[in-house]
């Protein structure tokens, strides 16, 4: 079973069997965005910020 820790809270996540690369998980911990960066080892990074431009 992998398990990453949050780059943010560093709470310990646990990723499904299922997750993917650059899937977008949530931690249950802070909330935060974050992506599957690789599986061997698990690993993940903040996900970028979408900025969306609403415009006018
Ligand atoms: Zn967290």
């Amino acid at each position: 079973m992998n398990t990453v820790s949050c780059p943010e809270c560093e709470a310990e996540i646990t990723l499904d069997a299922s997750t993917e690369v650059g899937e977008i998980i949530v931690c249950s911990d802070c909330g935060v965005d974050l992506e599957v960066t690789g599986l061997d080892p698990a690993e993940v990074n903040l996900a970028p910020m979408e900025q969306e431009d609403w415009g006018e």
